[in-house]
């Protein structure tokens, strides 16, 4: 799943007056130790079949049948499979799009509205650098890279390093030679490594790095690793670089990935609310948070985990309101209540590559309105905070 993609689906919107409605199906499998029990795939169905049943009121609608029953196949489909899943769909607009994910969406549920529901898709990925998984031995060094759940091989290094020390024999002194010809070996291999991860990081191809090493080899890799990339490294795991698996790799990745995720949030949450307090690069509560958006000023957006608030949305210009106004206070047309503005300000988060980090219990940002964002700058004053920005 790309950026692209991702973009596209937040700028959907069904056609209401057409009796369009925009399907969204998350699937959540069920954890490894229950998967023999199918639990998940007969649930999911239910939830299909429920939506199914509900849709028979909303009237004449055979796009919508036809919608339902094509993620009914899939969700049969779905019986024991061990990553999440997604599916966005309206055939009145010609929309189908599948997507594997991490298995971390909640719950399985079915979404049927004018715009896709794009939150689940938002916990997962709006925080999430472009990955690059480093594997490393001695002699060997694999790069990855991570998109949501998408693994891929992007390129290796290999400099086998010369016979074994233990193969020359008894001569003391031919075989402390060849060790040390093989530290040798092994040395410029880690160096060769390390600059192409740097070289790499300066060409844009990553932007966080976790890197796949043994114990006994990582102090001494870790030794060579430019300070830029040391930056950049959010964790290692141990693993054997010749038999490690994708499975593997993912799931050692994903893990380091939402903890540092979480701390990161955590962390300018605490900024933003900071900020706000000091009327600097920050805001809080819903009013200014979507003044910030219009104005183009936020760079991160934070969120509790189950925020939701009402809010009026211009059916014209597109100008939301925290205040339930009947028409809009920047052109005057008339407005449509929305039941959460999150599904408004979700698909603006991600058409403009703004930062979005789901909270759970953070107290700071509770007593703030559950609701903050770090700005890039301040329309309101002078340009001179501006240069501090944070990464
Ligand atoms: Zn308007």
């Amino acid at each position: 799943m790309t950026r692209d993609e991702i973009r596209e689906l937040a700028a959907f919107q069904a056609d209401e007056k057409k009796g369009a409605y925009a399907l969204s199906f998350y699937f959540q499998p069920d954890p490894p130790q229950d998967r023999s029990h199918r639990h998940e795939a007969i649930l999911a169905k239910e939830v299909v079949k429920q939506a199914l049943k509900e849709a028979e009121g909303k009237g004449k609608n055979g796009w919508l049948h036809a919608d339902l029953d094509r993620v009914l196949e899939v969700a049969t489909r779905l019986r024991g499979h061990a990553r999440g899943h997604a599916v966005f769909a309206c055939s009145a607009h010609n929309l189908w799009k599948e997507f594997d994910l991490p298995p971390r969406l909640g719950t399985t549920r079915i979404y049927l509205q004018p715009r896709l529901q794009l939150k689940p898709l938002a916990v997962l990925l709006g925080a999430q650098p472009d990955l690059c998984v480093a594997m490393v031995d001695r002699q060997r060094a694999r790069f990855f890279d991570l998109r949501l759940d998408d693994l891929r091989e992007r390129d290796a290094i290999v400099h086998m390093l010369s016979r074994n020390a233990a193969n020359y024999g008894y001569n003391g002194y031919e075989a402390g030679h060849a060790e040390r010809r093989v530290a040798e070996e092994a040395l410029h291999h880690f160096k060769a490594v390390s600059e192409r991860l740097r070289t790499d990081l300066e060409k844009g191809l990553w932007q966080r790095l976790i890197v796949g090493c043994q114990d006994s080899n990582w102090r001494e890799f870790e030794s060579h690793l430019h300070p830029y990339v040391k930056q950049r490294l959010i964790g290692r795991f141990s693993a054997d670089v010749a038999s490690v698996g994708d499975e593997e790799i993912r799931n050692h990745a994903d893990a380091m990935l939402k903890k540092w995720i979480e701390e990161r949030g955590r962390t300018k949450a605490e900024e933003a609310i900071d900020f706000a307090k000091a009327n600097g690069r920050g805001v809080t509560g819903l009013r200014r948070v979507l003044r910030a958006l219009e104005t183009g000023e936020v760079q991160t957006l934070f969120l509790t985990e189950n925020y939701s608030a009402h809010a009026v949305e211009c059916t014209h210009c597109g100008h939301l309101d925290a205040h339930m106004v009947p028409s809009c206070g920047a052109c005057g047309s008339s407005t449509r209540e929305l039941s959460d503005v999150c599904d408004a300000v979700i698909p603006i988060a991600i058409r403009r590559d703004i930062e979005l980090f789901y909270l759970k219990e953070h107290s700071e940002l509770d007593r703030a309105g559950n609701i903050a964002a770090l700005l890039r700058f301040r329309a309101d004053q002078n340009r001179t905070g501006q240069t501090a920005a944070a990464s």
